[in-house]
């Protein structure tokens, strides 16, 4: 079994930053991901929250993450973590295709798009229903679609579909959101997006395709809205359960753990999204990253 002092679950800013961490303290380190590398910043098409750059793509952000851990002698590999079984001072992280052993772990798995819950959502993706917008926009161009949800996400999706859809609903269940004033104020001023506020959609009519919702009001008053697309930005929901036995979760499903990024399990980290925390930021994300490191590092020396 090959053998680390980290390994590394998740290679989106935080699980990165981490690599970056713990090779520049001359550490073994092992970063393993299901997906494609960048986590949830690589669906966000401009990034200008992000101290000391005033624009970058989410795309080329976790680009050069993934690139500089790699050049600091990160191995990354493509695989799914299935379990993690805590043996003390040493951990078995499974995956579908091997077992690595490791001194200290840091879960920086991050979390899943949320679903609507409605009947043919999961039969419609690909067919009008996406979950990215950056990934999927392109097939929407001089068309019409739906965005939905309050957040950062919606906004930033409605903001970037406005410049190749014809018409953008964005449609949100309260009338206030979550997300920046500053996009918000943007989105106003652009005359192909409209606001359908205080509203859920409640049915999606399709054929082979999507072909049209229905938007359900405070008041229960349902429209019927032709779009050729939706992208559903309704926000994320962690992925940690049955990782590690008793490890511990909040209520909703996020990892336990203060700003130390300790859980309750000794030598086992959380950094990112799937820690339980207020603030969700590219910024926060990549801050993580380097406390779980730095801690894993103190950790492991401890150790020796
Ligand atoms: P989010 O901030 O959790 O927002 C989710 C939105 O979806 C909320 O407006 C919520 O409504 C709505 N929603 C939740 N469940 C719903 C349902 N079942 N039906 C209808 N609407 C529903 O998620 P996010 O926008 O994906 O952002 C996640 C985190 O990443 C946030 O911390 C965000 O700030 C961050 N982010 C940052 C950037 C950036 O810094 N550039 C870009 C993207 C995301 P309510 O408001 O009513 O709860």
């Amino acid at each position: 079994m090959k053998q680390y002092d980290i390994v590394i679950v998740g290679a989106g800013p935080a699980g990165l930053t981490a690599a970056i961490y713990a090779c520049r303290a001359a550490k073994k380190v092992l970063v393993l991901e299901v997906k494609s590398y960048g986590g949830q910043i690589i669906n966000t098409p401009d990034v200008e929250n992000y101290p000391a750059f005033d624009h970058i793509s989410g795309f080329d952000f976790a680009t050069k993450l993934y690139e500089q851990a790699e050049n600091l002698g990160a191995e990354i590999e493509f695989e799914r973590v299935k379990n993690i079984e805590d043996r003390g001072n040493e951990k078995i992280v499974k995956t579908d295709e091997n077992n690595y052993a490791c001194t200290a772990v840091i879960l920086a798995n991050g979390s899943e798009n949320r679903r609507l819950g409605l009947d043919n959502e999961e039969a419609l993706v690909g067919r009008g229903v996406s979950y990215c917008a950056t990934c999927d926009g392109a097939f929407y161009k001089g068309k019409k679609v739906a965005v939905n949800g309050g957040g950062n996400t919606a906004l930033e999706d409605a903001l970037y579909l406005s410049n190749l859809a014809d018409m953008v609903y964005l449609i949100h269940r309260r009338d206030e959101f979550r997300g920046q004033e500053a996009t918000v104020k943007q989105l106003k001023e652009k005359q192909n997006v409209k606001f359908i506020l205080n509203s859920k959609i409640s049915k999606l009519n399709a054929g082979k395709k999507l072909e049209s919702i229905e938007v359900k009001d405070k008041n229960g008053k349902v429209e019927k809205i032709e779009v050729d697309g939706l992208f559903v930005a309704i926000g994320r929901r962690p992925e940690n359960e049955g990782l590690i036995k008793l490890l511990k979760l909040d209520d909703a499903g996020y990892v336990v753990a203060g700003e130390d990024c300790h859980t309750n399990i000794l030598g086992v980290f959380v950094a990112g999204d799937s820690r339980a925390k207020e603030v969700r930021q590219l910024v926060t994300a990549t801050s993580d990253g380097a406390i779980a490191a730095e801690e894993a590092i103190k950790y492991i020396n401890e150790r020796k």
